[in-house]
């Protein structure tokens, strides 16, 4: 039951309500019909036996049957008793228990283990108290058997009627809560669509519906608004801190070349650059982020030429992977062009193979593969590191997510930030990755756009 949908469930309580109220009005109903029709056969039962009564001739000493009186008229059998309940002139139904006792001037009910008869007994004295009684017997057959296929009818109304009302209620269900499915809907593609400029429509009539669609849109104009801030400040902020950490970047390197510093001085400063290298870095990525999330990154597209271009990335990262002993190697298909942007592109190689070096091993690998497919170009990055577990490979792609606090290196921005820029290319990116072998980044990217 938990699991029904409101309108199956409303559907259940309104036809069972109705269902019961049916119930009960059509028993009342059979009820009362069966006692009308009993009480009009009672009635007629005690007429025709006072009409019977009055075709006798009763004369002083004796009673006269007359040749025209019948003892079988319009379904009712007359008797005619002495005083003593012997039976002197008439017929019985058959079946019908020949010692029911007689009765003074009240209809009843005589059954024998089947039939059911409507028995009515009256007495009648002449001359010298002379008594006889007259009971008249009618078959109450006809009124069961009505009263069985009115129930019958009754019970195959009170179903279609039950399926019938099941349905409407359902419908007009569907109907009221319509425009709550429409709303989920709209929420549903703002939210997949990541766009909270889009609003919900507002329904002409100012019922309930009104009021929710109002304040869905109320909610949305407020979370734009505060996202908006949100990606403005961080533009700012990361516009603003590009200078200062480019100056300590080159006065930081500046003082190096200066000989005459001490060894604890040089080793001082070059901590010192590491730092602001990978801080300069973060903030490029966070400004690229904010910039692309607030529609103000625009690709300028070129030409460029896959093998080259991660020739070139992979050169600018030799170092780092040397100080590890780890070997970048490249092959498969040369010349391969696309359109795309040069920069944003180099910031993709650049990110996954120097994730490759971050999370590889001392003395390992990175093996780099370029393919031509038929619409694609495809370009696959594998180093034999430390890997990434099955539960983290769909996360490691969300913003600010890091497989453990223990191997971070960046801020995880930097595969949400690859993975918006290959679809920008309108390419795609996978992972192939078990934990302690190694992890295999798979980029395709479309020739042209
Ligand atoms: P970060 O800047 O912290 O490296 P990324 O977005 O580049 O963030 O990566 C997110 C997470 O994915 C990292 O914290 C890391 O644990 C995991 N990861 C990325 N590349 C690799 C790789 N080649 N091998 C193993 N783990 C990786």
């Amino acid at each position: 039951m938990k699991k029904l949908s409101i309108k199956v469930k409303m559907t259940i309580l309104y036809t069972t309500i109705i269902a019961l109220i049916l119930g009960i009005v059509m028993i009342c109903g059979l009820f009362y019909m069966n006692q009308l029709e009993l009480s009009k056969s009672e009635e007629q039962l005690q007429e025709n036996v006072d009409q019977f009564v009055g075709d006798l001739s009763f004369k002083k000493g004796s009673y006269e049957i007359n040749s025209d009186v019948d003892f079988y008229d319009e379904g009712i059998m007359y008797a005619i008793y002495d005083k003593n309940g012997v039976l002197l002139h008439g017929v019985l139904p058959q079946e019908f228990p020949t010692l029911t006792k007689l009765s003074t001037n009240n209809v009843r009910t005589v059954s024998n283990n089947e039939k059911h008869w409507m028995v009515y007994d009256t007495v009648y004295n002449y001359g010298n108290n002379q008594t006889v009684w007259i009971r008249g017997i009618d078959s109450i057959h006809d009124i069961e058997d009505f009263m069985a296929s009115l129930r019958i009818f009754m019970l195959v109304a009170f179903l279609v009627l039950v399926i019938f009302v099941g349905i409407i209620s359902y419908r007009m269900l569907q109907r009221a809560l319509k425009p709550v499915d429409s709303i989920c809907k709209s929420v549903d593609q703002i939210r997949d669509g990541n766009n909270l400029t889009n609003r919900l429509s507002i329904p002409e009539k100012k019922d309930e519906m009104y009021k929710l669609a109002m304040t869905f849109n109320d909610m949305f104009q407020r979370l734009e608004e505060s996202f908006e801030n949100e990606k403005q400040f961080t533009s700012d902020v990361s516009h603003e801190l590009r200078t200062p950490i480019a100056v300590l970047i080159s006065q930081c390197e500046y003082m190096l070349e200066n000989e005459q510093l001490s060894e604890d001085d040089k080793m001082g400063l070059s901590i010192i650059l590491r730092q602001a290298n990978r801080m300069s870095k973060l903030i490029s990525q966070l400004l690229m982020i904010a910039r692309s999330e607030n529609g103000t990154l625009r690709l300028s597209y070129e030409e460029i030429e896959l093998h080259m271009l991660i020739e070139m990335v992979s050169e600018e990262l030799e170092e780092k992977a040397t100080k590890r002993g780890i070997e970048i190697t490249i092959d498969g298909a040369k010349e391969i062009y696309i359109s795309g942007d040069q920069s944003l592109l180099m910031r993709v190689f650049l990110n996954l193979i120097d994730n490759g070096i971050t999370y590889g091993t001392d003395n390992g690998w990175i093996h780099i593969h370029l393919e031509k497919q038929e619409h694609n170009a495809v370009i696959s990055i594998e180093d034999n590191g430390i890997g990434i577990s099955k539960t983290n490979l769909e996360k490691i792609w969300n913003r600010l997510y890091q497989v453990e606090q223990s191997r971070n290196h960046g801020m995880g921005l930097g595969l949400s930030m690859v993975q918006w820029i290959v679809k920008a290319h309108h390419g795609t990116i996978h992972v192939e990755s078990e934990l302690g072998k190694g992890s295999k980044f798979i980029v395709h990217l479309p020739f042209t756009l």
